[in-house]
């Protein structure tokens, strides 16, 4: 709606009434019906052309978004002749009358335009025609400029300096609105950055397999970021060369073509310095090498681990100037999270090689010791018999049935026999280690109490003999444990065997057996030699012997007690040993009690 007073003429309409009607008038109901900075401009422009009948009323801004600072952006026009196409129009800050406003911050009127031969104004006045334009000031710095008010007229001198001051305290009500919506939309602006970044990190980090990782980074991005294409491409260290590894909006065939060498293109350059580019036309880059020829426009950031490039993150689209700063932003800090995303996904990976390596280097240690075993055991067998012989032979010598012999000849005998005896000994304990592992697959009951008590018979002469006193700390009888009675026989033996063995300043020994609930619990203690507690682990290792000279001294061959850890484990028990050096050792075992089988 027009006013009825001539175009450009300061009339009673446009006049100033008591305290100033935009405080009052639809003028300025604009800054509160919205926050959206399009629509708020929108109804400034629209409220001021309509309030006070200006033939043409625009509002321009500085251009912040994009990389080209240096122009001014039309971003509202209201009026006959305004289309919605004007929006948009950029000006360059210093040429033309809103140009040059925006730069110098000063209020420009202009009473003939044709005297204005660079102006390019994108509505058209008329071949003479008047023009005045407002700086908008930061209200905080008032020194800088945000933009510029511009209303025009079809005829010359069409202003006044009453439109002058009505513009001013229209451009300063403005600023403050337009900062609010500026506030608010980079508010908005900030929220929607962290649910995109929020989303991106929740679905990346649902897998640790890095294809799955590549391909949920490019095509979360390219959702939240509403481009045509994105794309990921690592740098390979070996040759120094950077490939697609995945892309989402992408033909295929691009894909593959797609290698680049650092330094090399767009990509390899982001790669070679660690910085961030942006391509708002590609027909402009001199250094674009196309594999794509829709693409028009371009932003590509490195991805960066601990100062280390590892590639390279691009978003682009088919329309130029397709990206603004705030999407650079975002990329940027979606690279950061990608790349830690890629480098857990590849360590990961590498994590499962080397388990996997250790798993196969462990099946074939285990292969290895188990020919070993077999060449042991074999052996082992293979000696008994000549053993036997030899130990026989000796003996129908020693009772001189074969003749007499010398005191020379009979000493020698005895050693001969005494070795044999340790050979014997060491044959049967490898045996018995072998067989320790095999059990029957159904397990009888059985009391080890009464094993327990059977062992301590076998030991009472030779424990008389070195002094020591055996006491029996048991039940009558206990719960049955399922097992094999002449292995669990020979866990008591070798238990024994060791305590008396390891008291040679005589002493008790103690063996018990007591229900544990679900397991029947026995130990032998001694009040021995005692046993270091760096050690008690090893003991129960084959041929482990606490010190070299204890073979000497106590003779044994170092594997009672793997036999006794291998029958116990068979049986799906335990044991171990708690012992201070000079002390005396305590053996304990447990093993679960017989289940009667269900009928
Ligand atoms: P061996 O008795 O034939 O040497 P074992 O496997 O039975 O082999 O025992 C391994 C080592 O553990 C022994 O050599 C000894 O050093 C230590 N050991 C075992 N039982 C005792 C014990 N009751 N007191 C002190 N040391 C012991």
């Amino acid at each position: 709606m027009r006013d009825q007073l001539p175009l450009g003429q300061p009339g009673p309409a446009r006049t100033i009434h008591g305290n100033g009607i935009y405080s009052s008038s639809s003028v300025t109901r604009w800054a509160s019906a919205t926050l959206k900075l399009d629509q708020v401009l929108d109804a400034a422009t629209a409220a001021i052309q309509h309030r006070f009948s200006y033939f043409n009323v625009s509002i321009f801004l500085i251009d912040k978004m994009s990389s080209d600072e240096n122009k001014v952006v039309l971003r509202s026009v209201a009026g006959e002749r305004a289309v919605p196409i004007q929006r948009g129009y950029r000006q360059a800050i210093g040429s033309g009358i809103v140009g040059r406003v925006a730069e110098t911050g000063q209020i420009l009127l202009v009473d003939d335009i044709s005297q204005e031969p660079q102006d390019q104004s994108p509505v058209p006045t008329g071949p003479a025609g008047s023009e005045l334009a407002v700086p908008i000031m930061k209200t905080i710095n008032s020194e800088q400029v945000i933009g510029v008010l511009d209303v025009q007229d079809t005829e010359q001198g069409a202003f006044s300096q009453e439109d002058v001051k009505i513009l001013k305290a229209l451009a300063d009500q403005l600023a403050t609105t337009i900062e609010n919506a500026e506030l608010y939309e980079e508010t908005q602006r900030h929220l929607d950055e962290l649910t995109v970044l929020y989303q991106l990190a929740r679905q990346i980090n649902t897998s640790l397999n890095v294809q799955e990782v590549l391909d949920s980074i490019v095509w979360s991005l390219k959702q939240a970021m509403e481009c045509r294409g994105c794309s990921i491409a690592l740098l390979d260290p070996v040759d120094n060369a950077l490939e697609i590894r995945s892309a989402a909006g992408v033909e295929s065939k691009w894909k593959q073509d797609f290698k680049l060498r650092l330094g090399e293109g767009i990509a390899g350059r982001v790669a070679l310095e660690g910085t961030s580019s942006y391509v708002p036309d590609v027909l402009e880059a001199n250094e674009f090498i196309f594999f794509d020829t829709s693409v028009r426009s371009l932003l590509t950031v490195p991805l960066t681990l601990q100062q280390r490039v590892i590639g390279t993150l691009t978003v682009d689209s088919d329309q130029p100037d397709a990206f603004s700063a705030a999407d650079e932003r975002l990329l940027t800090i979606a690279a950061t999270q990608a790349a830690v995303a890629i480098e857990n996904a590849r360590l990961y990976a590498s994590l499962e090689q080397r388990a996997q390596n250790l798993a196969e280097a462990y099946a074939e240690l285990k292969k290895a010791d188990r020919i070993k075993d077999e060449i042991v055991q074999n052996v082992s067998h293979e000696l008994r018999t000549p053993l036997t012989f030899v130990k026989s032979y000796v003996e129908l010598l020693l009772d001189k049935d074969t003749g007499p012999l010398t005191a020379e000849q009979q000493a020698y005998l005895e050693i001969v026999v005494e070795k044999t005896n340790v050979v014997t000994q060491l044959v049967s304990n490898i045996m018995a280690l072998q067989r320790a592992e095999q059990m029957p697959s159904s397990r009888k009951p059985v009391s080890l109490t009464k094993l327990a008590r059977q062992a301590v018979r076998g030991y009472s002469t030779r424990a008389k003999k070195a002094g020591l006193i055996i006491t029996e700390n048991m039940p009558d009888d206990s719960p049955p444990v399922a097992g094999d009675e002449d292995k669990l026989l020979q866990v008591f033996d070798n238990l024994l065997d060791n305590a008396v063995k390891f008291s040679p300043d005589g002493g008790q020994i103690v063996v018990t057996v007591e229900d544990a609930g679900q397991t029947v619990q026995a130990s032998v203690s001694d009040q021995g030699i005692g046993i270091p507690k760096d050690q008690q682990e090893q003991i129960f290792e084959r041929f482990y012997q606490i010190d070299g000279s204890a073979r000497r001294r106590f003779g044994g061959v170092g594997l009672g007690l793997a036999i006794v850890k291998r029958i116990l484990e068979a049986h799906e028990g335990r044991v171990w040993v708690e012992s201070n050096p000079g002390q005396g050792s305590t053996f304990y075992l447990t093993i679960p009690k017989y289940q009667a089988p269900h009928i």
